[in-house]
Order: structure tokens, then sequence, then C-alpha cells
């Protein structure tokens, strides 16, 4: 397992994992098309990791560049982070989302099985729980798309689960991730939407930085204990730490197995906040607003699979998520473009 091609890994959570698995030793080819990313969170990588990595800019539907990549590296393992990830979009553009994630991943598996490389960790998400009955979320639940975004992720873990079965070389990790949050302590890495962000946490991000104004709290009649959505933040240097985990337990299972990458614990908007404005020392300004459509009251994961199987669990909490995504914010105003 010493050398590993990891896709979409200019993005943010490929940018934190790279830096893990540099530390850790393994020698690291990225494949990137940098539709939402920079090349220069890779310098900033090799920056904190003080190790170098090889960069191919190409799109994963390419299948002549993987070829290329596959025949000129000796890789063990993929690590596939490499999509799209706005739901909003995905309900306007969803055949933009099945060709990108859904056809992407077809032609990096195809490209993985000519060169046989067959240990593959995919970025799969809690949305593949769809609107869960009962709460905390284990990974036995049914699963279910609420949007083509989840469908896609749906879609991919079936393919891998499919495939497991057809040959049993095949050895896939499916991560769910519950709501990666936060960034590196350095503050070189962070998370830096292209467009005013969707996600929370760079918005709240950027209203503290004076880029946004005002935040808009979707919901504050939620049957949760302030109103407002609870979700399970995850600090992105540990579920960074889940793939490394993942990594080393990949060879000793054959077949396909989902792990939840979450800590357990929720939080709400509003505590989200709080929490947030106390670490930058800085007002959060925000306004209470309609609920937006197709969001869950609450959502946190039973993690206890991933600890068992994986000897994995998150380690920081919610401090340590705000003060480092405000570091990086404050050291990064406008993100990488300077
Ligand atoms: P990101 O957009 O920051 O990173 C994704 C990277 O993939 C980007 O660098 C982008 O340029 C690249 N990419 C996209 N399509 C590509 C293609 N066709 N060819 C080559 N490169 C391509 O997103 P992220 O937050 O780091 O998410 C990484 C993965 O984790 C995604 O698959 C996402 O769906 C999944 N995920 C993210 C979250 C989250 O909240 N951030 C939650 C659950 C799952
Ligand atoms: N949220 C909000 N305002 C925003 C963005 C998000 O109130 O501008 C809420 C959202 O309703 C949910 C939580 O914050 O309760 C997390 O949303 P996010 O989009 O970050 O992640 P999701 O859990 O939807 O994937």
């Amino acid at each position: 397992m010493k050398t590993v091609l990891v896709t979409g890994g200019a993005g943010f959570i490929g940018s934190h994992t790279c830096v893990e698995l540099l530390n850790e030793g393994y020698d690291l080819v990225v494949v990137d098309n940098l539709c939402n990313s920079d090349a220069c969170a890779l310098d900033r990588v090799q920056e904190i990791s003080g190790r170098t990595l090889d960069f191919v800019r190409a799109d994963i539907r390419d299948s002549a560049a993987l070829n290329d990549i596959f025949s000129r590296y000796s890789i063990n393992a993929v690590v596939h982070f490499a999509g799209l990830k706005a739901v909003g979009e995905s309900v306007a553009e969803p055949l933009k989302y099945f060709d990108n994630n859904v056809n992407g991943t077809v032609v990096l598996l195809q490209a993985m099985q000519r060169h046989e490389v067959f240990n593959i960790v995919f970025s799969s998400s809690a949305t593949v729980y769809g609107d869960p009955a009962s709460l905390p979320i284990k990974e036995d639940f049914p699963l279910a798309a609420v949007n083509p975004y989840g469908r896609t992720k749906l879609i991919i873990e079936q393919i891998l689960f499919d495939l497991g079965k057809s040959d049993s070389r095949w050895q896939s990790v499916l991560l769910r991730y519950f709501n990666p949050v936060g960034a590196h302590p350095s503050g070189l890495i962070g998370e830096d939407p292209n467009d005013i962000p969707n996600n929370l946490m760079p918005f709240i991000a950027q209203v503290a930085i004076g880029r946004l104004q005002e935040l808009s709290i979707y919901g504050g009649d939620y049957a949760t204990p302030d109103g407002t959505g609870v979700r399970d933040y995850i600090h992105v240097v540990d579920l960074a730490k889940g793939h490394l985990a993942a990594l080393s337990h990949i060879v000793q299972t054959p077949g396909t197995v989902a792990y939840n990458l979450g800590t357990g614990q929720g939080y709400s908007v509003l505590e989200m906040v709080k929490a947030f404005a106390a670490a930058a020392d800085k007002p959060v300004p925000y306004k209470i607003v309609a609920r937006r459509p197709g969001d869950a009251a609450q959502c946190y994961a039973d993690p206890a699979l991933a600890a068992e199987k994986l000897g994995w669990r998150a380690e920081l909490g919610l401090e340590r998520m705000m003060e480092d995504t405000w570091r990086w914010q404050s050291q990064n105003p406008q993100g990488y473009r300077q």
C-alpha cells in the first residue's frame, strides 16, 4: 500500500487527507481537474508535510489520462474524492451529476480493473440514509436517495457492492461522511467554496470575516432543543485520518464495507453560531428564515462500527473545529485567491 492515487486531492477533504497520507509515508499521485479547487492547495499540502507529491491535472472521465497514470505509476490503492457535491445544482442539472460522479467513477473503476488495482476508498455521504426513521444512524439502516447528488452516491455504492460480488479481488471501503468542517491547524489549507457557500460552516466563516452580511438560519421551529437543525459536525483532520484507517484495514477485508465517519454528537445551528463567534471573537449576525426544502431536523451518526473495525474515532471537539476554521479564514480572507 505504498503508492496511492488520490482523485479530487486538491479539494477540501482531499487536500487534508493528502497531508495525513504524506505524513504517514505514502507516496501520492493526485488527479484533479480543478473544477472546484486551486492547485495552490497542493503546494500548501507539500509545504505542511515537507514532502512532494505528483499532480496530474485531468478529468477522471478521461480514460486515456487515467491509463497513462496507471501505466506510469505502480498504484496500490485509490482514494476517490473527485465528485460534484452541490445538492441544489444536482436538482437543477441531474445529468451533470450522473455524468461527472457516476460515469466518472465507472471510467476510474475500468482503468483500475485494466491495471489490476482493486483497492478503493470511496467518499460516500450520510445523505445515503435519506430521511432516517431513527437516530443515531447505523450502517445497516435502510438507504434512500432524496436528491440527484445523493442518488449518485447511492449508485456508486451499489456499483462497488456489485464489483465485490463479481470478483473477490475488489476491496472497497465506503466512508459515509457526516458534516465535515474545520481546517488544518497550520491555517494553510481549508474549505474554499467557489461561489456563495451552500454549507453552514463556510457561510458562518465568511460572515465573520465580512465577505457576507448575515447568516440565514433555515428554520427555527424544528423539534430540536432550540428549534434549529442538528447535525454531526466532524473535524476534517479527524475525517482525513479515517482514510488512513480505511487504507490499513482494506487489505484484511475482502468485499465492500461501509462505515460512518462522524462523532456521534449533534450540534444545532445556533450552537454552531455561538461557538464560532466565541472562537473568532466576532459577532455572527443571523436571522431565522423558512426551512430549506429537503432538510432533516436532526442527523447524527453511530460511529461505533468504525471504532470497532477500523480502530478509528474522532478526537477533535467543537472548539477546535471553530478555532481552526477561523485561523484558515482569517489568514486567507479570499481563500486561495489572494
Ligand atoms: P471539493 O469540491 O472540495 O473536492 C472535490 C474535488 O474533486 C475538487 O478538487 C474538484 O476539482 C475535483 N473533481 C470534481 N470532479 C472531477 C472530475 N470529473 N475529475 C477530476 N477531478 C474532479 O469537495 P469535498 O468537500 O472535498 O468533497 C470530497 C468528496 O467527499 C466528494 O465526493 C463529496 O461528494 C464527498 N462528501 C463531501 C461532504 C462535504 O460536506 N464536504 C460530505 C459528504 C461527502
Ligand atoms: N444551514 C443554515 N443556513 C445556511 C446553511 C445551512 O441554517 O446558510 C443549516 C441547515 O439547514 C442544516 C445545517 O445548517 O440544519 C447544516 O447544513 P449544511 O448545508 O452545512 O449540511 P447538510 O447537513 O445539509 O448536508
